[in-house]
């Protein structure tokens, strides 16, 4: 093992910080029995709260994957037809996943350097007349590429196609990092899981739904039984799960929801735009490109970095991780090899920004990768610029 600590900066799983680590550090406890309850309850409470939303928050012992599956088998039947946009790898994967299940996706394509475009939807809604798209899909921050959907702006988009479908968010890697609102977006359900903003292991994940969510599941007829929302409900009601939850997690998960309370959901979505911000500088400064194209679209989650022609993304994450024990996310189908990610999410601070992008830049000269010298010096400046605009503000 190298000495020191390792970085690990993929966009999630993210760095568990020690109080998490501690608090799921206690023996297991028994989920039917009396003290349970009170984990239990302050676990779907709080989580409504991170959600953003005065309705129920279902909490699944899987990866987020299974929270994917879940939102479309409460919701919809056999052969119904949905909307989704190609964000990336991420909404690809959720569409392949619709299909397996036997609905028919309807894919508005997309360049993987964008968010979703509300007016496409908008125009895709209106040619609907017989309103056979039950639910459109959105992936809110998309991982493979750091690109941010416009989730409030695609929810006026559907009401101004008076289009009555279902909208469901994936914000598998938004939530907690940047801002998300549940209940004022209109929202019917959105999926997420413990492992990036959370700042939790894999192993939780979520479906936060509407009443018009929940209303539509007492007639949905896609086959449903690890996932069934109803069978959760009534054990919910008191704090307790159909089946054995995830203890330990949900212990962490109470820890995680203290911690941002402590700093504030505003604070936190503050500290992860300056950190994109300064991210990006330091991308500039390197004289490299940046895959999310849209500079209002760039996320506080994570940054690709296109790699210039002819250069191996992954011969340069290999040469990272090697000569400086730090793990940077790969390039995922469609951009394999042609970026690398940079994760800045979860428990992150400035200096752990500094030394990722000191990681970045030392290892574009050992990969020959060509560069100008200065990215962390630009990351600095906007950290310093930052903190003395907000030391101006107080
Ligand atoms: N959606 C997004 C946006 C993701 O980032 C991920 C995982 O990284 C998933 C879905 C799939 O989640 P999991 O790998 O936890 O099953």
């Amino acid at each position: 093992m190298p000495a020191g600590r390792h970085f690990l900066q993929i966009p999630g799983p993210s760095n568990v910080p020690d109080r998490i680590l501690r608090a799921m550090d206690y023996p297991t406890m028994d989920h039917r029995g009396p003290a349970f309850a009170e984990v239990g309850r302050a676990a779907l409470e709080g989580a409504k709260w991170v959600f953003g939303t005065e309705n129920r928050v279902i909490i699944y012992p899987s990866s987020g994957t299974g929270a994917w599956e879940a939102a479309l088998v409460n919701t919809l039947s056999p052969g119904d037809t949905v909307l989704m946009y190609e964000t990336g790898h991420f909404a690809t994967l959720w569409k392949k996943l619709a299909e397996r299940l036997g609905l028919k996706p309807v894919f508005i394509e997309g360049d993987w350097r964008r968010g979703a475009d509300p007016d496409a939807i908008a125009a895709r809604l209106k040619e609907d007349e017989a309103h056979e798209i039950k639910a459109v899909c959105v992936v809110h921050n998309e991982t493979s590429t750091g690109a941010v959907s416009p989730i409030a702006a695609i929810r006026r988009a559907i009401d101004a196609a008076g289009h009555p479908a279902l909208f469901m968010v994936d914000t598998i890697s938004g939530l907690a990092s940047i801002d998300y609102r549940h209940d004022e977006w209109g929202v019917d359900v959105t999926v997420s899981g413990s492992q990036k903003g959370l700042m939790l292991p894999p192993g939780l994940s979520f479906n936060a739904v509407s009443e018009k969510a929940v209303a539509a599941s007492k007639t949905a007829g896609l086959p449903k039984a690890y996932w069934a929302w109803d069978d959760m409900m009534g054990p919910n009601d008191t704090g307790y799960f159909p089946y054995t939850p995830a203890t330990n997690l949900l212990y962490g998960l109470n820890e995680a929801i203290a911690m941002l309370r402590e700093e504030g959901l505003e604070n936190v979505f503050a500290r992860h735009t300056r950190h994109g911000e300064a991210a990006r500088a330091a991308v500039e400064a390197w004289g490299l490109e940046v895959l999310c194209a849209r500079p209002e679209d760039r996320s506080g989650v994570l940054t690709a970095v296109m790699m210039p022609e002819g250069h191996s993304a992954d011969r340069f994450r290999a040469i990272a991780l090697e000569n400086y024990d730090i793990s940077f996310g790969n390039g995922l189908s469609k951009v394999a090899d042609r970026v690398f990610r940079i994760g800045h999410l979860g428990d992150f601070n400035d200096l752990m920004l500094c030394g990722t992008l000191a990681g970045v830049e030392m290892a574009l000269s050992d990969a020959g990768v060509p560069h100008r010298k200065g990215g962390v010096q630009a990351a600095m400046q906007v950290l310093g610029g930052g903190q003395s605009a907000l030391r101006a503000a107080a």
